[in-house]
C-alpha cells in the first residue's frame, strides 16, 4: 500500500504564480516517489486580507454568512492554479472545495469547527493516481452554507485531512524554517526548535504564535498526528510537533509570545455577592465572546473590581451585553482599554521548576514595564502590559530566559 502524505502550503508559499510552480515541483518529487499526496492550500499572498478590506468598503457589519462566502473564494483560486501547475508538469491532479469533500462543520460562521470529512473523493483521486488538492479554511454546515474556520484555519484543514486519511505526518510549509522560541520576524535572535510538545505548541499558538492555528495543534494531539512545520523555500527539515514522551529534555521555557489584538474591560464597584461573575461571563459566552485573562480584586467594603481581556474585534459584541447587565452589577463606569498587549512565557519544564514567574516579573521590572494583570497555568505565565511596551517586553523576557542561546 502506498504511503499517504498530507502537505499544507500557506499564503506566502503560493504568493505568486512562480511560487505555485515551485510548489508543484516539490509535490512532483513526492508523487514520483510513489506516495499518495493530499495537498491543502491557502489563498495566495494577502488575498484574504484584500477580500476583508473589500467587505469593509461596503459595510461595518457584514452578515457573517456572506463574509464566509466571500473569504472562501481565495482558496478556490489557489487550488485550481496549483492543479493546473501540476498537470502542466505531467502530474495528474484534481482540486476540491470544502463542500466537494464534505468538510462538514457547525454553523458558527468565521470560526466554524469541523464535525466530519468524507474521504471518498480523495480516495478516488489516489486510486486514479492523482494528487488531491484541497481548499483550506473552508467547510459547509448542515444547511450547505459555506463556513470558514477562523483566520489561519488552513492548518486545521490539513491536520483534519491527515487524521481522516490516517497519515502519520502532516507537513505545514510556510515562510520560516520551523517553530522558533519567538516570532523570528520580531526578535532576530530567536532560535528554531527541532522538536516541541503538543502542549507547548498549543499554548504558544493560542497565545499569539501565528505559525500554527491553535485548533490544528489540538486536533493533531487528539488524533496522534505529527506536525512537521518547515520552509517551502528549501528542503531542510524544520520542527516536529510531537507528544511529551518523545522529548527527553524538557525546557523550563521553550517560547515567548505577544498578543496585541486584545482589549481590557474593567468593571469597577461590583457588588461582592454570589452569581455576579457567573451572570457576566455566561452572557458573554452565549454570544461567543472569548475571554482570556480574568482578574477579580479582593473585596473591600463589599465591593470589588472585575477586569478581563478579550479580542479587540469582540468588543463590539461585548458592549451591548455589558450595557444590558450594567445596572445589576455596578454603579461605576465600565472602562475599555484597547492599548494593551499580553506577553506570555510557555514551557513544560515549568511544572517542575520554581522561580520562573519571578524571573519574568524581574525582567519586566528591569525594562521599566508595568504589569497590569497576571495569569498563570501549569505551563504558562501571562502578563498584561501596555501595548507600547510589547516589543521591548518580548525581547526582555526572551533574553531573560536565555532563549537566544539555546
Ligand atoms: P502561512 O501563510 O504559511 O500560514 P503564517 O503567516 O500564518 O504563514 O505563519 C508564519 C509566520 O508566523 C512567520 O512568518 C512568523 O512571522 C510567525 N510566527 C509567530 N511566532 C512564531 C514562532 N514562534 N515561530 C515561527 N514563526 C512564528
Ligand atoms: N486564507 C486564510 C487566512 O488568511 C486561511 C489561512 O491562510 O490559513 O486566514
Ligand atoms: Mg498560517
Amino acid at each position: 500500500m502506498s504511503l499517504t502524505i498530507v502537505q499544507k502550503y500557506g499564503g506566502t508559499s503560493v504568493g505568486d504564480t512562480t511560487k505555485i510552480k515551485n510548489v508543484a515541483n516539490r509535490i512532483k518529487s513526492y508523487y514520483e516517489a510513489g506516495k499518495n499526496v493530499a495537498v491543502v492550500v491557502s489563498a495566495m499572498g494577502h488575498t484574504t486580507d484584500e477580500l476583508v478590506s473589500l467587505a469593509d468598503q461596503i459595510t461595518d457589519n457584514p452578515p457573517k454568512r456572506e463574509m464566509d462566502m466571500l473569504l472562501s473564494t481565495g482558496e478556490q483560486v489557489s487550488v485550481a492554479l496549483l492543479a493546473m501547475a501540476l498537470e502542466s508538469i505531467g502530474v495528474p491532479a484534481v482540486s476540491f472545495t470544502g463542500s466537494q469533500i464534505k468538510m462538514m462543520t457547525d454553523g458558527n460562521h468565521s470560526n466554524a469547527k469541523i464535525d466530519s470529512i468524507d474521504r471518498t473523493r480523495i480516495d478516488k483521486a489516489f486510486e486514479s493516481k492523482r494528487v488531491a488538492i484541497i481548499a483550506g479554511f473552508q467547510g459547509i454546515d448542515k444547511e450547505e452554507n459555506i463556513t470558514t474556520l477562523g483566520r489561519g484555519g488552513s492548518d486545521t484543514t490539513a491536520v483534519a485531512i491527515a487524521a481522516a486519511l490516517g497519515a502519520d505526518e502532516c507537513e505545514i510549509y510556510t515562510d520560516v524554517n520551523g517553530v522558533y522560541t519567538t516570532d523570528p520576524n520580531k526578535v532576530p535572535g530567536a532560535k528554531m526548535h527541532k522538536q516541541i510538545t503538543y502542549e507547548e505548541m498549543l499554548e504558544l499558538a493560542s497565545l499569539g504564535a501565528g505559525v500554527l492555528h491553535s485548533r490544528s495543534v489540538e486536533m493533531a494531539m487528539n488524533y496522534g498526528v505529527t506536525i512537521h512545520v518547515r520552509s517551502s523555500f528549501h528542503r531542510e527539515p524544520g520542527t516536529l510537533v510531537v507528544s511529551e514522551d518523545k522529548i527527553m529534555e524538557k525546557m523550563k521555557v521553550s517560547g515567548v509570545t505577544v498578543k496585541s489584538d486584545q482589549a481590557r474591560i474593567t468593571i469597577p464597584n461590583v457588588k461582592d455577592q454570589p452569581g455576579i461573575a457567573a451572570k457576566l461571563f455566561s452572557a458573554l459566552s452565549a454570544k461567543d465572546v472569548i475571554v482570556d485573562v480574568i482578574v477579580q480584586s479582593s473585596p473591600h467594603d463589599g465591593i470589588n473590581t472585575i477586569s478581563f481581556t478579550t479580542a479587540k474585534k469582540d468588543v463590539i459584541t461585548a458592549k451591548p451585553i455589558l450595557e444590558d447587565i450594567k445596572k445589576d452589577m455596578t454603579s461605576g463606569e465600565i472602562e475599555i482599554d484597547d492599548s494593551i498587549a499580553i506577553l506570555s512565557a510557555v514551557g513544560v519544564g515549568m511544572k517542575s521548576h520554581v522561580g520562573v514567574a519571578a524571573k519574568m516579573f524581574q525582567s519586566l521590572a528591569d525594562a521599566g514595564i508595568n504589569i497590569l494583570m497576571i495569569s498563570t497555568s501549569e505551563i504558562k505565565i501571562s502578563c498584561v502590559i501596555p501595548q507600547s511596551k510589547a516589543q521591548d517586553g518580548l525581547k526582555a523576557i526572551h533574553s531573560a530566559f536565555g532563549l537566544d542561546q539555546i
